[in-house]
């Protein structure tokens, strides 16, 4: 599935210091084969990935995140615009307003008109739903079952064939009855075919509707795209509204959908109760398509293994006194990996106040860092070597001043002395022990 692709995508990533091309590239294809599986349009998947490419390539990983934990928030960025970035309304304009919906048999129509119905009668508006589906005679019954449900006057002439004439009627009926918004139920085929296509292209023409929703399954996957694809040439409906999102369906239809027909994804729907619709939020979506909360623990999980394996090297090097350095620049990395430390200082109970005026931020380790980077792999290996000529090398190389430089060494000695001190005690101990 999805989250043990991407697992697969970020242990390429994991414990690695930046991003390069090499690992971006295997991290991609990943990302991209997993993105088809969760029914993104190949195309457009390949497209998302060669963004999502540029986007890491340009990234300065050094700082506070890991490869994969950075990977990770592109992704989720890169798909979260691509779907539109901020959710979109629907459009009640006129008198009255009218709502016409398209899309296949069975894709949810009839469902959605009864939801959309409950929806706005909630926002306070006398809304009619018509019933223009003239070659099922159940579909009328269907309609007017769900418009008694949610309190809402269904409009139908079960005796005419034609839509163009009923939806006509249907207004003029509204505006008499004072009815604010006329949502009009179509009929679909089972697949594509010009005779629905020219007769939901002439009930357009004739009303004028102030939204076109096309409404589609999202079970259907790929073909949900080429569907959307004819009736936005056909109709160039203003939004899509995506049904039977309660099933397993990843959502990859939402990402396809939008990045070929270029429209808004206004509606989700969840299931066949009348208060089961959502407004689709392109940053839910992007999480869902991504199982985002199983990548985000897993990176975690994956940060906390390469963190533990670390501090294990770590202790290692100091029971065998050769704390370097190297490690030393190792540790100020994971202490800023845990966060802004003014937020750090700021979850103290009763600091968060005290420490409201003073600056601390992640610059306070600047000069240390660059100090350390400034010495040579021996230098850090051997801290011994650093003499004063050395020294002074290093204040001019790292931006600081000597007083800096043997700050640092100072420290680092004190640190290497409290170490041999613990060693020596824990040694004893470890003796006493066995000798008991
Ligand atoms: P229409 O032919 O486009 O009018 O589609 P319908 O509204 O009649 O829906 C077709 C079937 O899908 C019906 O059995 C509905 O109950 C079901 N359905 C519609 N929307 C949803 C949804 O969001 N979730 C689920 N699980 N079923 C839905
Ligand atoms: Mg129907």
């Amino acid at each position: 599935n999805l989250s043990t692709k991407l697992d697969r995508a970020f242990k390429t990533l994991k414990g690695q210091g930046s991003i390069t091309e090499i690992n971006v590239a295997s991290t991609v294809k990943e990302i991209r084969r997993a993105l088809v599986d969760a029914d993104v349009n190949y195309k457009v998947a390949k497209e998302v990935t060669d963004k999502i490419k540029d986007e890491a390539m340009g990234r300065d990983v050094l700082i506070s995140v890991s490869p994969g934990q950075l990977m990770t928030k592109i992704v989720y960025d890169e798909l979260t615009e691509l779907m539109g970035g901020e959710k979109q309304d629907i459009v009640i304009k006129g008198e009255p307003a009218v709502v016409l919906l398209s899309g296949l048999q069975g894709s949810g129509k009839t469902t959605f008109a009864g939801k959309l119905a409950n929806y706005l009668k909630k926002q306070n508006r006398s809304v009619l739903l018509v019933a223009c589906d003239v070659y099922r005679p159940a579909a009328i019954d269907q309609l007017k079952v769900l418009g008694e449900q949610v309190g809402v006057e269904v409009y139908s002439e079960p005796e005419n064939k034609n839509p163009v004439q009923i939806s006509q009627n249907a207004i003029e009926y509204a505006r008499k009855n004072s009815k604010r918004v006329v949502i009009i139920d179509t009929a679909g085929r089972l697949a594509v075919d010009e005779q629905m296509m020219s007769e939901i292209e002439a009930v357009k023409r004739a009303i004028n509707p102030s939204e076109t929703l096309f409404v589609v399954d999202s079970m259907t996957g790929q073909d949900a795209v080429n569907t959307a694809k004819t009736f936005n040439d056909r109709l160039n409906f203003d939004g899509v509204v995506l049904t039977k999102l309660d099933g397993d369906s990843r959502g990859g239809a939402a990402l396809s959908i939008r990045a070929v027909v270029e429209k808004p994804i206004k509606f989700i729907s969840t299931g066949e109760k009348m208060e089961a619709l959502d407004m689709f939020y392109p940053d839910r979506m992007a999480q869902r398509i991504l199982g985002m909360g199983d990548v985000i623990s897993l990176v975690e999980r994956a940060q906390q293994q390469f963190d533990e394996e670390e501090a294990k090297r770590i202790n290692q090097k100091i029971r065998k006194n050769q704390f370097n350095f190297d490690d030393f620049l190792s540790q100020l990395e994971q202490i800023k990996k845990m966060g802004n430390l003014k937020d750090l200082v700021g979850m103290i109970p009763g600091m968060g106040k005290a420490m409201k005026d003073i600056e601390i931020d992640d610059d306070a380790f600047k000069p240390i860092e660059a100090i350390i980077k400034s010495m040579t792999p021996k230098e850090r290996a051997q801290p011994e070597l650093l003499n004063g000529s050395r020294r002074r090398r290093l204040a001019k190389g790292s931006g600081t001043d000597i007083q800096q430089v043997n700050n640092l060494m100072k420290q680092f000695e004190d640190m290497r002395k409290v170490m041999r001190t613990m060693n020596k005690m824990s040694q004893t101990k470890g003796g006493m022990q066995q000798m008991a």
